[in-house]
């Protein structure tokens, strides 16, 4: 039964929950791989973690105490940016890990501005020590010139050289990001109920609605209720990061959860209530807020996307993603997000929406939902691997942008010589500065850095035989134009360009 919470009772240390972040292939995933020595790597789609879970290991302290520590097994991608700062807002201490090879890099100082904005303490984790390439010194001064003012070098931010391939440095670091957990006074009451974030939503095709949640405090035990969101689950079917059954979860612990009454969302918090009549009610509560607003430009041409897919973390990336389309010319509005398999149903209600189309990614369409969208004229594009999504993603959106026409200059030559001009027809000579003029070109008439006008290209000699084009010296032309045009002026040739 949930035990109702009486602060400042029982109030204990908790093991810190760490989030590892830092510049892709840096060795976020072959750091938490061997802290927990299984292998993640090879069996990532695309090499890439996908889904934010998490795992507890013990450690031996150089002083032979034992201590737990939590780990977020955070998504690598860039494109899971979104869940990586959810991520550092559960954590309460980060890794920040940055190759002895290449140093500081774009990505390094995006987590770190996610660790700021968490407000979280962290350290570092100089990586790949082991290869002939390392240069600590430079990957030292990179850290400073970028305002990480480490130990050592004028600043207080702890850190250590390790190789999470070899292993070398791990245990230090470990040392290292323990005793900044016991600065960082991390208090859990184990008396109380348990409250928590939701780190990972999916819709599993045999069990139903699952989560993984971390407690933040409290202990959530068997008999109670957790609810997120609009969602419920009685605490009923638990298990332990390894996936055995347990009855009783404590400050700090990952734990799975079977039976909801939805997918909850990635991020959101739970809380704990002791009967399903005080879950239902609460849950009646949440159904009143409302989701916020798609923020997007009305006045722009717009692509409607519909998006499905197995796992609830999956749709904030894919929407990171979608955020960094730019466009002046084009927006992207998502009608609908969604788990679970493409169904007709989806196909049905996307169809009523010109141009929409349908992204499932880790899902498949259903035979009828595929019939449906061949016949209704309805795309359906479907990726396990987030790269690929993102790219075709570009493609398919720049596709779909409305045409511009854009002039692209060719080559530029200068008048020398205005030998006549008969109606609007003038008889030059002049010379080549760059690029090619060809027969029939359209080109500007400038006069320093002023258009006069326009005019073709209606004929080219060069040695006193028509040519087709001129790419180098003297040559002889016939500009067709309503300008005047002066020896000193210059002709620009250009073609037209659809983009
Ligand atoms: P992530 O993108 O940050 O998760 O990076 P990964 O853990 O996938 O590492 C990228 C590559 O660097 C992989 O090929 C790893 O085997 C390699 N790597 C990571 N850490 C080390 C290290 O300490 N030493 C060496 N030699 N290779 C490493």
């Amino acid at each position: 039964m949930a035990k109702s919470k009486t602060p400042q009772q029982n109030t204990t240390g908790r093991p810190p929950i760490v989030v590892i972040m830092g510049h892709i292939d840096h060795g976020k995933s072959t750091l938490l791989d061997y802290i927990r020595k299984s292998n993640v790597v090879a069996g990532e789609a695309g090499g890439i973690t996908q889904h934010l879970s998490a795992y507890v290991v013990e450690h031996t302290t150089s002083e032979g105490s034992k201590k737990r520590i939590t780990f977020l097994d955070t998504p690598g991608h860039e494109a899971f940016q979104k869940m990586r700062l959810r991520g550092a807002d559960v954590a309460d201490i980060a890794i920040l890990i940055v190759s002895a090879e290449d140093g500081v890099k774009p990505q390094t100082l995006e987590a770190l501005a996610s660790i700021k904005q968490a407000n979280i303490p962290y350290i570092v984790a100089i990586n790949k020590i082991d290869k002939p390439g390392a240069d600590l010194i430079r990957t030292q001064s990179s850290l400073i010139e970028n305002e990480i003012y480490i130990e050592g070098m004028g600043g207080d931010i702890p850190w250590v050289a390790i190789s999470a391939k070899s292993g070398q440095g791990v245990d230090e670091l470990l040392d290292v990001l323990l005793l900044a957990a016991e600065l960082a006074e991390l208090k859990g009451d184990a008396g109380a109920n348990a409250v928590g974030v939701i780190i990972e939503g999916k819709l599993d095709g045999k069990r139903g609605n699952t989560a993984t949640l971390i407690v933040k405090d409290g202990t959530l035990a068997s008999g109670s209720f957790v609810v997120s969101g609009t969602g419920f689950a009685p605490v009923r079917i638990m298990e332990d990061w390894s996936g055995k059954t347990i009855k009783e979860a404590g400050p700090s612990e990952p734990v799975g959860i079977v039976g909801w009454t939805e997918v909850p969302k990635v991020g959101a918090s739970f809380i704990t209530v002791g009967s399903k009549k005080e879950a239902e009610v609460l849950v009646t509560t949440n159904k009143g807020l409302v989701e916020r607003p798609q923020q997007y430009d009305t006045s722009l041409p717009t692509i409607p996307l519909l998006i499905k897919t197995d796992v609830l973390g999956t749709i904030d990336a894919i929407e990171h993603e979608i955020s960094k389309f730019e466009s002046d010319r084009i927006s992207v509005r998502i009608i609908g997000t969604g788990v679970g398999t493409i169904s007709a149903n989806d196909v049905q209600n996307v169809s009523a929406t010109e141009n929409a189309i349908i992204v499932g990614f880790n899902v498949k369409p259903e035979r009828a939902a595929q019939d449906l969208a061949d016949r209704l004229g309805v795309e359906i594009k479907t990726f396990d691997i987030i790269y690929n999504l993102a790219e075709w993603l570009n493609t398919a959106l720049k596709d779909r942008t409305p045409k511009k026409e854009e002039e692209r200059i060719t080559g530029r030559a200068k008048i020398l010589k205005h030998f006549s001009t008969q109606k609007n027809s003038h008889v030059l000579g002049g010379r080549l500065e760059e690029g090619t003029l060809s027969l029939n070109q359209r080109v500007r008439i400038m006069r320093r850095d002023i258009e006069l006008g326009r005019g073709v290209l209606k004929n080219l000699q060069q040695q006193k035989s028509n040519v087709q084009a001129v790419s180098d010296g003297e040559f002889g032309m016939q500009v067709d134009s309503k300008v005047e045009i002066a020896p000193g002026d210059h002709i620009e040739a250009f073609d037209i360009i659809i983009t």
